[in-house]
């Protein structure tokens, strides 16, 4: 394990040695706040301000000609930022593609590689996936006339915190001929555990199963392989660490090798897109992971990603991946060291403290974490709190400092030396 100074100036120190340091004035930090929310919602950057002003602009001054535009066709815009986000998946161009939103691309996706025959009916996914999923594939067991309770198969976790591999491992060899599809998500959205993929994969195609992993939660903080790995499919919002905007236009993967499936949801924007208007009803799937798009992208919705990609393409996802290990490290390591995980505290850390285990941010528990989160928010800390008693902090590498992270520890400590979260009640406000 790392060994920090837990001074201000052992912050301090690491800030001035941080490389990515300089990417912080390139985004809009909220005045008077400590951001540790990045997970959920990231923040503008001044490069997605400026490509969403480009597509505003080409939209005053061109109209519809904006969809040909010579510099910047909004026609293959979901093919082009798609193409740039690649590199962060470890997959070629075309199998990226920008469009939909999250759990439509689930349905899409699911819908596609979930075909039960014969004995190889069921779904297995686990207990601690965020919910949208596992509503989703609830409604895909429906819509191919199954039983969802009988056809889902969740893997139990340990205490509500972590899924551990050799459980699913098992699930997978005991019951191998029944499964014909394995819904993961990369990083849980309240541990913070990252899954191992490559692992996983090769268990999953042993038994001759399909495999796809949601990769919200890991997607602009930890760098993935899926072409090396054989991932079948993925998908993941890009409004969390990819920095694209609320309810930014989310992206999805599909391996070559399944490049002649079919999509269950077609649209007309899946089409090939030379004869896309020629307008014909017979469907012509574009030959890649664009045949999976369905509708006209919701450009306005798009734009900043293009932005963001830029960063990440500059900063690069392995200096990201370290300089975001090296936060969270930092803060579990203050918070043992600063006595904060013994009483009078009583914090405890969810998050596993291997470092491949561990996505982009940190879960610290607490009996009292829904009024703790609010006396942190009433001191200028934007964490969030998911229930019943997490905590999430979440220090982005391309935005946040060291020196933050040490204030948010002060605060954690503050807090319960003068008692100041039993000022709130501790139950969750409606958005938590
Ligand atoms: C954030 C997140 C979603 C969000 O779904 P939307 O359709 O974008 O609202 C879905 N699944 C997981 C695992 C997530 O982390």
């Amino acid at each position: 394990m790392t060994v920090f100074n837990i001074g201000k100036e052992g912050a301090l120190h690491l800030d001035k040695q941080d490389p990515l340091a300089g990417y912080r004035k390139r985004f809009h930090l909220p005045p008077n706040k400590i951001y540790m929310d990045g997970n959920s919602l990231g923040l503008l950057s001044k490069d997605g301000e400026e490509s969403l002003f480009k597509v505003l602009d080409q939209w005053k001054r061109l109209g519809i000609g904006g969809w040909l535009d010579k510099e910047n066709p909004w026609f293959y815009y979901g093919e082009k930022l798609g193409g740039l986000q690649a590199p962060l998946v470890g997959a070629k161009q075309d199998e990226v593609i920008v469009t939909g939103s999250t759990t439509v691309n689930l349905h899409t996706l699911v819908g596609t590689f979930y075909q039960p025959r014969g004995s190889r009916t069921k779904i297995l996914a686990d207990e601690l996936n965020f919910p949208s999923d596992i509503y989703a594939l609830e409604s895909q067991i429906n819509i191919k006339n199954l039983d969802p309770a009988e056809h889902l198969v969740l893997i139990k976790s340990s205490e509500s915190r972590l899924i551990e591999e050799k459980d699913i491992i098992a699930s997978l060899e005991n019951m191998g001929d029944e499964i014909a599809l394995i819904l993961l998500p990369s990083v849980y959205y309240r541990s913070g555990q990252l899954l191992d993929m490559e692992l996983l994969t090769a268990k999953a195609h042993e038994q001759g199963i399909l495999i796809g992993f949601d990769c919200s939660h890991s997607i602009g903080a930890v760098p993935h392989y899926f072409d090396r790995w054989g991932v079948d499919f993925a998908l993941w919002c890009n409004y969390k660490h990819m920095n694209g905007g609320p309810g930014a236009t989310a992206s999805l993967f599909v391996n070559n090798i399944h490049f002649t499936k079919t999509p269950s949801l077609a649209g007309w924007w899946g089409y090939r897109k030379d004869r896309q208007f020629d307008m014909l009803l017979e469907f012509e799937q574009a030959y890649g992971a664009g045949g999976w798009q369905i509708s006209s992208p919701q450009l306005l919705s798009t734009a900043p990603l293009e932005g963001s990609l830029r960063i990440f393409a500059e900063a690069g996802i392995d200096s990201v991946r370290e300089k975001s290990l090296k936060l969270t490290s930092y803060l579990i390591y203050l918070l043992e060291e600063i006595g904060l995980t013994s009483t009078p505290y009583n914090y405890r850390v969810g998050t596993p403290r291997e470092i491949k285990r561990r996505g982009g941010h940190v879960a610290v528990e607490h009996d009292n974490a829904a009024s703790i989160n609010k006396a942190l928010k009433a001191r200028g800390i934007i964490p969030d709190y998911r229930p019943p008693n997490i905590i999430r902090l979440a220090p982005i590498a391309l935005y946040n400092t060291f020196h933050e992270v040490w204030q948010v520890v002060q605060s954690l400590k503050g807090i319960i030396d003068v008692k100041e979260h039993q000022k709130y009640e501790n139950s969750r406000d409606t958005i938590a």
